[in-house]
């Protein structure tokens, strides 16, 4: 898992704060780790909501 070193030129991809903390590169942006699983814990949430819609929108359910 690829941690950048410059502190100063970057931002968190969620938050917008700069580092406090090690960063995490993912899709090509910087994120807090706390940022990147609050927001795949969203998503993840979203869809589950979304598969228990009648008529599903065809999201297939997770790989685990
Ligand atoms: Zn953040």
């Amino acid at each position: 898992m690829p941690y950048s070193t410059d502190v100063h030129a970057i931002h968190c991809a969620r938050c917008g704060q700069t580092p406090a903390t090690a960063m995490i590169l993912r899709d090509g942006l910087y994120w807090h780790a706390s940022c990147w699983h609050e927001g795949a814990r969203l998503l993840a949430n979203a869809e589950r909501i979304a598969r228990s819609l009648t008529p599903p929108l065809g999201i297939p359910a997770p790989h685990s």
